[in-house]
């Protein structure tokens, strides 16, 4: 599976409501690239190929872990954006990406990301170790 094209998935969803809630073009900061209702789009682009493949594990891994994030910190009730325009969540916190830094920094989740990133840092870690060990001199 293509690596980037995995990141480019994963940060895909951010890439596209951001700027989209940032100019008041919705009034969610979670909306059309968080929207479960793209599952049919996403299987399509899925079976184009292991780049799509790709890009459809990192969009759907971004989906997941911010539905995960808004429960892990207490606030269920906003992951109700992966119905999005369907239904909204009925308090969303509407803060701006560069103040919600701040907000994250200490939540729940934030220490659960960083102890996966910390498992991904290890497994990377053991796999390059493990390639160089079985490349022939
Ligand atoms: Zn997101």
């Amino acid at each position: 599976m293509s690596i980037g094209w995995l990141v480019v998935g994963a940060a895909l969803p951010d890439f596209i409501d951001k700027p989209l809630g940032m100019a008041g073009v919705t009034d969610l900061f979670h909306s059309l690239g968080h929207s479960a209702l793209l599952l049919p789009v996403l299987i399509v682009v899925g079976l184009v190929g292991r780049q799509g493949l790709a890009l459809a594990v990192g969009w759907g891994s971004h989906l997941l872990l911010d539905g995960l994030h808004v429960v892990i910190n207490g606030r269920p009730s906003d992951a109700l954006f992966l119905g999005w325009p369907l239904v909204v969540p009925p308090t969303p916190p509407a803060i701006p990406p560069g103040e919600f830094v701040w907000v994250y920094l200490g939540s729940p989740s934030f220490y659960l990301e960083v102890l996966l990133w910390v498992a991904v840092g290890v497994l990377a870690a053991w796999s390059l170790r493990r390639g160089a060990s079985n490349t022939p001199n």
